[in-house]
Parts: structure tokens; C-alpha cells; sequence
């Protein structure tokens, strides 16, 4: 790809688009970064800039500045739709997301990873497996570092894993992982798109341009991804939970099965870290990735028992009195609640709700009426998640999320479980999902202290 005297149109300057911006700089381009936030919430990715001649346009979207560009380039926050990228792709500009470009300068096979749920956990388990068998690895994408920070350090590298959301899909026209993982589809930013299928499809382009020496992992427990095996050019690769197959990976008994073209490695998951149903689809995931793109299994095993899983995501926080606190503030949609739930067999006091983001609740209902004793919802969403699943069990309405945890102290028995898995993004109440799991951690660990 030739960038050198090109104008090319970052839009969204966070820390992508910054990233973005100095590599272009860096090949020559003439760069210009629009977003629509000003000059006073940039600061820091202003700062970042400030020795490489870029041209701004802050606080609003030019449709010059779009309809003139020779390649626009966005941001993953950016959404595709709006409406002065409509207009330039209506002008034939090239629209494109970041991954697309850094795929353009990356040499190494690529594993990626997508799925509504379970994305950052398989992409770091992936990443370290590959480690352990000795391959340099660059781990990337949506997981904080983007993608094109590796081309920008020259480093080389044997092996890149990307984590891929929905939104930078919209924006690949070549990118063609070797493997390609999908690990699961249900309902989540409904905020963010017309359809749900319109979600539905963004996700399946991961295998768009995959040929028949690439490998498609899906988990056919999954009825969406499923139904999506029949149309790929890639060899598919199926994962279960839930069935023995013959070919592919799966699970029974303890055991993870990896079968495929003569090829036969069995791992015990006894020594495994790693809590809950949804986290042995994440490990058959990881391990059918790794040991498609040539990892051996010995060492591959090692990895995934050593690995003591991601805060936020079904974190054990502590025992207070004989009940067990999970920190799931990472449980943003109902899909990955309904995973957290069925991880334990019942007497769990589910804390929920947060930011509501249109979906349904109503999937949730026979899990909390067979398994949760009580409800406590707060945040924006809770009226809406009352109406829902009010009738399933005890529900009670806080105000904070101290108070759900002092409510769900003085509930809980000796034996159960406080599960916070809110179902719904944290931006209501808190900055992101981590500051809300650590505002839980807190109060839990008042709780520990109180209790001594
Ligand atoms: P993502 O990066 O896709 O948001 P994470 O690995 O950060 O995924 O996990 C987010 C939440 O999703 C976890 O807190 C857990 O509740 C749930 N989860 C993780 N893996 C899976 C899976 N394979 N299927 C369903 N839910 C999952």
C-alpha cells in the first residue's frame, strides 16, 4: 500500500487514532485527524502529535475535508454509518478501519478472534500459549494496544493475535487471518446498530477473505455461528461443549478433545485455572488456534494451566461469612450473564444492572428463576430489568452499588454465592467497566475487613 504524499483522513483521534496518524506521518502521508469531540477533551493524544505535522479539524466532521481525502481511516469508536463517511464512500473514498491498514505492513499469520463474548480471554490465553512454544507474539487489536503499534515498532514477530470487534470488521477489505475464531453470537449493541443482524453480519466478515488453507473455528453450541459453517471458504474447524466430535475439538468428561486430520491430543482440564462453563469454550478455542498454527501440545497445555484468567471476568474477590463474591463487571450483555449463571449451580445473589443498552432480558428468566434467590438491580437499567425478571425471584431496587453490596450481605447464607454480572454497560454510573469492578472489589473487601 503506497501512503507516501497521500491524504489521508484519520477520523476519531484517541488512542488509535493517534497510533494511526504517526504511522502515516512516518511513511510520508499528508494526515489530517477529524473528530468530533474539541481541542479540550483531546489533550493527551494532542500532546502525542505535537512534533509531527498533522492538520486538525476538532469539534465537528468538514464533508470537504471527507469528500477530498485519497483514503479515510477510522477509529474503532467511530461508527461506519455516520454521515459524512456515508458521503465519502459515496465520492468512491476508501473507507477503511485500522485493522485493515495495519494488516497491509503485517507479515505474520494471524489468529483472530471475535465472538460477542469471551474475546479478550481467548485472545490473551492464545497469546500465551503461543509464547510458551517459543513463538515472538504480538497481542493486539481491540485489547488496549492496537494492531499498528507492531508495524510502527518494526519489530518481527512470528505470531499476531487480534482481538476483532464488530466495528472494525466494517472496516476490512483484504484482512485475511490464518485462523478465524468465532466464538459465540447473541444480542449486544443494539445501541449501536439498525438490526440485529446487521450485527450478525459485521461479526461474519472475520471469514470474508479466508481461502480454503485458512481454518474458520466456530462453536456450533452456538446456533447463530452454527448456521454460518455452510457458506465459508475456509476449512471449518467445529468446537462443542456439548457433543463429541469426531472432528474438530471438544469436551467430555473432564477431558478436551483435539481431533483433526490424523492428529489426536487430549487435555485434561482438572489443572485448569480458569472458572465457569463459557471458560472451556474459551480454552477449546484457544488450544484448536494454537495448535492449528503449529504449537505442540505439551506446551500448550502447560499455558492454558498456568493461566489464572483476566480482573472482571469472573474474578473471585473473597469469602465473607461462607459466601463467595465473583466480580463479573465485564458481564456487559445478557449472553455473557447467562454464562455466569450457569456456572453455578444456584443459591446466587445476582447483583445487576448498569447502562441499558435496548437488548432483551427476557433470556434470562428461567436461569434466575431456577438458580437466583435474589435480585438486586441498580443503575439506569433497572426498571427495565424489574419488569423482566421481577416475577422470577426476591428483587430489590438500590441506589448505588455499595448499597447492593451491604443489601446482598445481609441476604446471602452461608454456602452461597454474590455474583455481580450486570448485564449492562457501566458508563451510567462509572468511567469504564474496570473502575466498576473495582468500586465492587471495595465494598466487598469492607465487608472482609468488618467481618475480622
Ligand atoms: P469480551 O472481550 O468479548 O468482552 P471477555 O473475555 O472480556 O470478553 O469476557 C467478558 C464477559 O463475558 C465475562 O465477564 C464473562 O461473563 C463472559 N464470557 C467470557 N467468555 C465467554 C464465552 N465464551 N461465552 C459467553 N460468555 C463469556
Amino acid at each position: 500500500m503506497e501512503l507516501k504524499d497521500k491524504k489521508i483522513l484519520v477520523v476519531g483521534l484517541a488512542r488509535t487514532g493517534a497510533a494511526v496518524a504517526r504511522f502515516l506521518c512516518e511513511c510520508g502521508a499528508r494526515v489530517t485527524v477529524s473528530d468530533s469531540k474539541g481541542p479540550e477533551t483531546l489533550g493527551p493524544f494532542l500532546s502525542a502529535l505535537s512534533a509531527l505535522e498533522v492538520t486538525y479539524e476538532l469539534g465537528g466532521h468538514g464533508d470537504d475535508t471527507f469528500r477530498s481525502a485519497d483514503l479515510i481511516v477510522v477509529s474503532p469508536g467511530v461508527p461506519m454509518d455516520i454521515a459524512p463517511l456515508v458521503l465519502a464512500r459515496n465520492h468512491g473514498v476508501p473507507v477503511i478501519s485500522e485493522i485493515e491498514l495495519a494488516y497491509q505492513f503485517i507479515d505474520a499469520p494471524i489468529a483472530a478472534i471475535t465472538g460477542t463474548n469471551g474475546k479478550t480471554t481467548t485472545t490473551t490465553l492464545v497469546g500465551e500459549i503461543f509464547r510458551k512454544c517459543g513463538f515472538r507474539t504480538f497481542v493486539g487489536g481491540n485489547i488496549g494496544n492496537p494492531l499498528i503499534d507492531l508495524v510502527i515498532s518494526g519489530e518481527r514477530t512470528d505470531r499476531v493475535v487480534a482481538e476483532i470487534s464488530s466495528f472494525q470488521l466494517e472496516g476490512i477489505v483484504d484482512f485475511r487471518p490464518r485462523v478465524a475464531v468465532l466464538l459465540n453470537i447473541t444480542e449486544d449493541h443494539l445501541d449501536r446498530y439498525t438490526s440485529y443482524q446487521e450485527y450478525i453480519d459485521a461479526k461474519l466478515r472475520v471469514f470474508a477473505n479466508q481461502t480454503a488453507s485458512d481454518f474458520a473455528v466456530l462453536n456450533i453450541d452456538d446456533p447463530l455461528v452454527a448456521a454460518s459453517a455452510g457458506n465459508l471458504a475456509a476449512g471449518v474447524v467445529p468446537m462443542s461443549r456439548l457433543t463429541v466430535l469426531e472432528q474438530g475439538i471438544s469436551y467430555h468428561n473432564g477431558i478436551i478433545t483435539f481431533a483433526w486430520d490424523g492428529r489426536l491430543e487430549q487435555f485434561p482440564i482438572d489443572s485448569f485455572k480458569l472458572r465457569g462453563v463459557h471458560n472451556i469454550d474459551n480454552c477449546m478455542a484457544a488450544l484448536a488456534t494454537t495448535l492449528l498454527m503449529g504449537c505442540p501440545a505439551s506446551a500448550a497445555l502447560k499455558a492454558v494451566a498456568g493461566f489464572s484468567g483476566l480482573p472482571h471476568r469472573m474474578e473471585f474477590v473473597a469469602s465473607v461469612n461462607g459466601v463467595s463474591y465473583y466480580n463479573d463487571s465485564k458481564g456487559t450483555n445478557v449472553g455473557s450473564v447467562v454464562k455466569s449463571l450457569e456456572s453455578f449451580p444456584g443459591n446466587i445473589t445476582l447483583i445487576a444492572g448498569g447502562k441499558d443498552k435496548g437488548g432483551d432480558y427476557a433470556p434470562l428468566a428461567e436461569l434466575v428463576r431456577e438458580r437466583v434467590r435474589h435480585l438486586i438491580l441498580l443503575g439506569e437499567a433497572k426498571e427495565r430489568i424489574r419488569t423482566a425478571l421481577g416475577h422470577c425471584t426476591d428483587t430489590i431496587l438500590v441506589e448505588s452499588l455499595e448499597a447492593a453490596v451491604a443489601e446482598a450481605h445481609r441476604l446471602a447464607a452461608p454456602g452461597d454465592v454474590v455474583l455481580f454480572s450486570p448485564a449492562c454497560s457501566s458508563f451510567d454510573m462509572f468511567r469504564n467497566y474496570e473502575v466498576r469492578g473495582e468500586r465492587f472489589v471495595e465494598a466487598v473487601q469492607s465487608l472482609v475487613e468488618e467481618a475480622e
